[in-house]
């Protein structure tokens, strides 16, 4: 399988690159993305002969399909990963909540929300392409909470990586920070900016612009790569646990095999709803993808109207941070998929140029075909938490916007996936808020939504509290190259 890309080609690169070329250099010509050639089948035929199969197993064949130019046991090494989450045999639960409708719950990793489930594999196999090239490869990421947590986890200690990650003094949860700031390996870097979200972000783009710093990694011998969801190796292990909410509801005897079913995804940067996409796309009955935000709802927008204007927005922090997000990069591949690379070029770049674009009514028919959406806001989706702990089902509050989607957009009475993306004791403080509580931290939040709920907090959140802070530094902007350059 090779990897194609959205915007064309530049005459400067490749017209196609392997798998691994394209995890290490995920940016292709014009600013544009990797995408492969086509799609392995994944309809009845395979999903038959999975009936019975483990996570891993289903995994191993999928991976096989897709043909990518990774060796077997280098997969399983990669997918092993998957024996640390909290029940080796069966890492998502997939659980009923009500008649009809399910939760795939994809947090039981090492760091307690969805990103795990890309992240580990993803970095065991990005480790090992660089060891076997001997090259060195660093990572920086800029985090507002949950993407920080789990490039850090699935690096630590692999060689031929190094990951630096900023995130803005104040900005995110204690649990999230925690599980940044007493992460202990010689290979990663934690920096505190002085600063909201944004200022850490611009911080690290006039880093990553600087070509004082670009010649500093050079003479070290060190490149740069990414490892957010504009990387495909992420992406492609998140078609996976699609297909397994399917095989779950006929495990259960939920549904029969061919039977429609509706996904339901609290998005961001669309690399779940875009893994839901090309499951369907391979064969997985789904009826619909339906799209759940919050309160910044440039996503409803596009998917309701055509319209994804910047023009006229600007970011809304919320209670479900991980989707705050206003330029969401993985619906480029959506609309190469759908409308082809010329016109998606044109659109991308009428996005740099003038913020916005406008989808035809043909395209935008092409897009509902797929996708509905809607948003919630952060008081809905404090009822939406409130309502169903009476229930005795505790959700963080990006799963619970979930539950307006549901309510809402289904046309059919389908049995539907609603995707759980975190772990309440990631969002303790909004949690226990939402049940009345107001606290003064996670601390004191995770015990009392603990007691009230009668949940356990797992062991490797609690533990956070008492382990030492290895990253203590704190900057302001002009002194983060200063800091990057003592730790390489
Ligand atoms: C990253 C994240 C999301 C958004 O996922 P995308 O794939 O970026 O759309 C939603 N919820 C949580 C908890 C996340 O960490």
């Amino acid at each position: 399988m090779q990897f194609i890309e959205t915007r064309g080609n530049d005459q400067g690169r490749a017209k196609s690159v392997s798998f691994s070329e394209a995890i290490l250099n995920p940016s292709a010509s014009f600013g544009g993305l990797y995408v492969p050639e086509s799609l392995p089948d994944m309809g009845e035929a395979f999903l038959t002969q999975h009936l019975q199969s483990s996570y891993k197993a289903l995994a191993l064949d999928f991976l096989t399909q897709f043909g990518i130019d990774i060796e077997r046991e280098v997969l399983e090494v990669a997918l092993s990963r998957y024996d640390n989450f909290d029940d080796a045999n069966n890492p998502v639960p997939v659980v009923e909540i009500e008649e009809e409708c399910f939760v795939s719950e994809l947090y039981h990793g090492p760091t307690r929300a969805f990103k795990d489930m890309a992240l580990q594999p993803f970095g065991s196999i990005l480790s090992h392409v660089a060891q076997s090239r001997e090259e060195n490869y660093l990572i920086m990421a800029a985090t507002s909470g949950d993407t920080g947590p789990a490039t850090l986890e699935t690096f630590k200690n692999q060689a031929n990586i190094k990951v630096a990650c900023l995130y803005p003094d104040g900005g995110t949860s204690d649990v999230q920070k925690l599980q940044m700031v007493t992460e202990e390996a010689s290979n990663l870097k934690v920096i505190g900016v002085d600063g909201n979200f944004d200022d850490t972000q611009h911080t690290l783009k006039s880093l990553l612009a600087s070509d004082s710093f670009k010649s500093e990694l050079k003479e070290r011998g060190i490149k740069l790569t990414a490892a957010n969801s504009v990387n495909f190796g992420r992406i492609i292990f998140q078609i996976i646990y699609h297909i397994h909410s399917y095989l779950e509801l006929l495990r259960q005897d939920r549904i029969t095999m061919g039977e429609k079913i509706y996904l339901v995804v609290p998005s961001g940067n669309f690399g779940n709803a875009l893994g839901a996409y090309y499951a369907k796309k391979a064969g997985l009955p789904i009826e619909k993808i339906l799209i759940a935000s919050n309160v910044n709802n440039i996503l409803t927008e596009w998917i309701m109207t055509g319209a994804y204007d910047l023009t006229n927005k600007e970011l809304i922090l919320t209670e479900s941070p991980a989707m705050d997000i206003l330029k969401s990069s993985n619906i480029e591949r959506i609309m190469y998929d759908k409308f082809g690379v010329n016109r998606t070029k044109e659109l991308m770049e009428s996005l740099e140029r003038e913020g916005r674009y406008q989808l035809t009514t043909t395209e935008l028919a092409s897009l509902q075909e797929d996708f509905v959406a809607n948003f919630s806001t952060d008081t809905e989706c404090e009822a939406v938490i409130a309502q169903y702990a009476k229930k005795g089902y505790i959700m963080d509050p990006h799963t619970a916007t979930c539950m307006k989607a549901y309510k809402e957009l289904r046309q059919k009475p389908l049995p539907t996936v609603i995707y759980s993306t975190a772990e309440w004791t990631k969002f303790s403080s909004t949690v226990a808020k939402a049940l009345g509580h107001e606290v003064s931290g996670d601390i004191e939040a995770l015990e009392w939504v603990s007691k009230e709920s009668n949940l356990p907090v797992p062991a490797m959140v609690k533990g956070l509290f008492d382990k030492p802070l290895i990253h203590t530094v704190v900057v302001d902007k002009a002194s983060i190259k200063e800091e990057m350059l003592s730790f390489l």
